[in-house]
């Protein structure tokens, strides 16, 4: 029922929205079922110790181009995985440079970071007690995952068409910050929308959304969307003609608490499916101007890294994490002679028209930086974490220095030899203040 007078909202709200300038945008969407159809081991918990055995909800990658005025085209892909495995980005990047001449910048990969999807082809997956039978599966998996992608993408620009294009901020409250003492420190609540509707206003062909909390209301052996999957399901039930797409915002240090059963997973998703509705049937924002996007890697520096004897110690007497990393990183120095002292970053900045500053940050980042980045850059900023490349937690200064799981100790399970060195947040915040200003140039 609560719907049913969303919809008839939505319609009315659009009926009274038509601007002449609507038709300049265009806007294309694509979906594909990406749940495991092998048992496979899952990731996001370095405990399991066994494959899946089960489904509770399907994983999806869906793709989303937006396309201005000029024919500037913009590509945001979101995936029910726990990462954005780098090698699956070099894939994905070259192959729409070679097909639809899109670069780097324009393209933004992000995941849900659900702790009940398949593990990936990437580092975090050496947490997990693998033999070479279950690496295989992983790596066919990986290798059908890219190749569905790209399908996607090439499925999402041929799906462009005129649209009408709307922006607006929600409110959902179930993140906690979960670092001690628990539910005290800061949180980021607010729900970023992006809101396609047909170009007659009919329909709603899409939605793009974010928040910024752990998917981890769940840690069974099921691959489940988690609150995020529960969220767009609930929305294209609603909406048939909708493709819903989620990204995680600067949610590393915030989980969605209580937590642990289907039916809280459940909850939280309506939540946030009301938020994303409530924004959905109000009058936001039309976009007006055009699309700018801008892109840079930057080199962010380890703190003191250890020698190849401490290594070699932590192989022998070390705990099982502990081996897997060393030998990754004696690995290393075996290539490459020493370990490498930094790690590229990726930090993202689109502009949407006069509408928004969206800015998309790699990493599982805390929720310091979109609070400090929506207060320097003003209103109409959107901060996106875990995007194009989750290599690490990203702490803030403060939570660096105070230390914990997300300050530095989680490092073991990325298989990176130390903790970051302080400086990492105002490297940061500096590179998205110098981006912004490319994207705002006329
Ligand atoms: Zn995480």
């Amino acid at each position: 029922m609560r719907f049913q007078f969303y919809c008839a909202a939505f319609l009315m709200a659009s009926s009274t929205l038509a601007h002449a300038d609507d038709a300049e945008w265009k806007a294309g969407f694509a979906k594909v079922n990406i749940t495991p159809t092998k048992p496979m081991w899952m990731s996001g918990y370095g405990s399991r110790n066994k494959p899946a055995d089960g489904l509770t909800s399907d994983l999806f990658a869906k793709a989303a181009v937006i396309q201005d005025a000029n024919g500037k085209r913009a590509l945001f892909i979101s995936t029910d995985l726990i990462g954005v495995p780098i090698k699956m980005v070099h894939v994905i990047e070259a192959a729409i440079k070679k097909k639809h001449g899109l670069s780097r910048d324009q393209l933004m990969v992000t995941c849900s970071h659900t702790h009940s999807g398949p593990a990936l082809d990437d580092l975090l997956s050496y947490m997990l007690v693998m033999n070479d039978e279950d690496w295989a599966t992983v790596r066919a998996y990986q290798f059908d995952l890219n190749r569905k992608i790209l399908g996607i993408i090439d499925e999402a620009i041929a799906d462009l068409k005129p649209a009408r294009i709307a922006t607006g901020i929600g409110k959902t409250d179930f993140a906690v910050n979960r670092r001690p003492p628990i539910g005290k420190g800061p949180v980021d609540h607010e729900v970023p929308v992006l809101r396609v509707q047909s170009a007659d206003g009919t329909k709603l062909r899409g939605v793009i959304f974010g928040y910024a909390c752990h998917n981890t209301v769940l840690s069974f052996y099921k691959w489940c969307g988690d609150y995020a999957g529960f969220a767009t399901a609930d929305i294209e039930d609603r909406f048939p003609d909708c493709v819903a797409l989620f990204h995680t915002g600067c949610g590393a240090d915030q989980n969605p608490l209580p937590r642990r059963t289907v039916e809280l997973a459940q909850k939280y998703g309506r939540m946030l499916s009301k938020a994303v509705a409530d924004v959905v049937a109000d009058d936001m924002q039309p976009l007006r101007g055009s699309l700018s996007t801008t892109f840079k890697n930057v080199d962010l520096a380890f703190d003191r890294l250890p020698t190849k004897e401490e290594i070699s110690e932590r192989l022998e007497k070390g705990s099982h994490y502990e081996k897997a990393r060393a030998k990754i990183l004696l690995a290393q120095i075996e290539s490459d002679g020493k370990l490498a002292a930094t790690h590229p970053y990726p930090i993202q900045v689109w502009r949407l028209g006069n509408n928004v500053t969206w800015v998309a940050l790699g990493g599982e980042i805390v929720v310091d930086y979109s609070l400090r980045l929506k207060k320097e850059l003003g209103p109409g900023t959107w901060v996106t974490g875990y995007a194009n490349h989750v290599m690490a937690y990203i702490p803030s200064e403060r939570v660096l220095k105070e230390g914990g799981y997300e300050g530095g100790s989680s490092m073991l399970y990325y298989q990176l030899p130390s903790k970051w060195k302080p400086g990492l947040e105002d490297q940061i915040v500096e590179t998205v203040h110098a981006l912004k200003k490319i994207a705002s140039k006329p």
